[in-house]
């Protein structure tokens, strides 16, 4: 068992690290001020990331991609948490596993592009009625006369919605099962809905999507009729992991070294606010609870590497780093006090970004109950090394 980073991937954390501090967390109070930034800047930011070879890391190199190993592309995800969500997806790309499932003309028209980052896509499978229940869609495509598909129904929530060209989409392909579709954004018989405002994550849109007897090329169906789905959500897995996991760990690291040096500076009674224990006990608790969710996406990475099922650990992960990331951050707001809770300072936006981590991806409610459906299945293989 080794533990230790080689020199390539430390030099590959220190060069992502210093790509967002120098060329991104600049731009985070303007982003957050304003809700935006110009698309100058953001195409400026893709370009810059892509020429140093950043965008799309979780890609083969045969497309283009970064072609990292699972556990390598961790390491660049808890980087990318330092920043913020619209930031990372414009710098660094977020392109959806689920995507290397396309074949053929499929490759050239939705892949490879996704990869150069020349197009970007959303995901989208969550409808107004069917969140946790993702099996539970109403959105149909059925098979018209000419062989075409035709897509009804709606979604929303879909992060990402107003930048992406094309949509994966999930949709009741008959009564019992689901399949994925490449939906452009071009196409006649799509809306897109209003831009759902959120507590936090400023700058990425969450739309609404209406489609209304849209035409679809067979082309569109991702994998096989009825299986698309089951690949997508096998793929999920490893965006769980590197998306929430990952970043959840960088978010907590870079908001835990703030409350460390507010803590050391801060003056009262005589002494700094560091020397008191009640507030040692928070930059401990912090400091555990970091360092046990890293290894955690670290072991779950190391084991999709090996070519394993690492679905119970990475919801275990999801869990984990996710409530992980509420607790730091709501000790930061409490170290740093009044201005923990005052804009001024990015304590209160990370607070409120941290929210969504416990929701999406599949809620820690969700993840909870296939853990405990698993320990009740497999029993001690779950903890215990020699079974
Ligand atoms: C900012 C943001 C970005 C998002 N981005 C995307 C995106 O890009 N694409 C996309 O498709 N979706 C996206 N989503 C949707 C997200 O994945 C869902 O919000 C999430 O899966 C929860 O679904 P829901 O909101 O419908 O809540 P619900 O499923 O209605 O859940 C409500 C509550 O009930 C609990 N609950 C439900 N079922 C059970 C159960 N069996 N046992 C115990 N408790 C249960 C839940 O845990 C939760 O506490 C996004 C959401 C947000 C807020």
């Amino acid at each position: 068992m080794n533990f230790a980073l080689n020199d390539e991937q430390k030099m590959m954390i220190a060069l992502v690290r210093r790509f967002i501090q120098e060329e991104l967390s600049p731009l985070e109070d303007k982003l957050e001020a304003d809700g935006k930034l110009d698309d100058e800047v953001a195409r400026s930011i893709h370009h810059k990331a892509k020429q140093l070879g950043l965008y799309a890391l979780n890609m083969p190199t045969a497309l283009g991609g970064g072609g990292l190993s699972n556990l390598d592309r961790i390491l660049c995800e808890e980087q990318f948490g330092r920043t913020s969500d619209y930031l990372i997806r414009r710098a660094f790309g977020n392109v959806y596993e689920p995507l290397l499932h396309c074949k053929g003309e499929q490759i050239e028209r939705w892949l490879q592009p996704s990869v150069a980052g020349t197009r970007t896509c959303s995901i989208a499978i969550t409808e107004p009625g069917a969140g946790s229940d993702a099996a539970g869609i109403k959105t149909q495509a059925k098979l018209n006369a000419d062989g075409n598909w035709v897509l009804n129904g709606s979604k929303h929530f879909i992060s990402d919605g107003l930048w992406s060209d094309f949509y994966l989409v999930s949709a009741k392909t008959n009564e019992k099962s689901i399949s994925m579709f490449m939906v452009d954004k071009s196409l006649a018989g799509l809306t897109v809905g209003k831009d759902q405002a959120m507590m936090g994550l400023r700058g990425t849109p969450h739309v609404e999507l209406f489609f209304d007897n849209m035409v679809l090329e067979p082309l569109c169906l991702l994998g096989e009729q009825g299986q698309g789905f089951k690949l997508a959500m096998g793929a999920l897995n490893v965006v769980r992991l590197a998306q929430v996991g990952a970043r959840a760990v960088g978010k907590a690291s870079h908001v835990c070294e703030l409350m460390l040096d507010y803590a050391s500076e801060r003056k009262h009674f005589g002494q700094a606010i560091a020397d008191f224990q009640m507030v040692q006990h928070q930059l401990a608790d912090s400091v555990i609870e970091i360092n046990a969710a890293r290894w955690m996406v670290y072991h779950a990475a190391w084991l999709l590497d090996q070519g394993q099922d690492a679905r119970e650990q990475i919801a275990m992960v999801k869990v984990y780093a996710a409530e992980m990331l509420g607790r730091v951050t709501d000790r930061a707001v409490q170290v740093f006090g009044g201005m923990g809770f005052c804009k001024e300072l990015a304590i209160e936006r990370y607070y409120r970004d941290a929210r969504i981590y416990r929701i999406f991806d599949g809620t820690s409610e969700i993840h909870r109950s296939v853990i405990a459906k698993s320990a009740i299945k497999k029993g001690a293989v779950l903890f215990d090394v020699e079974r």
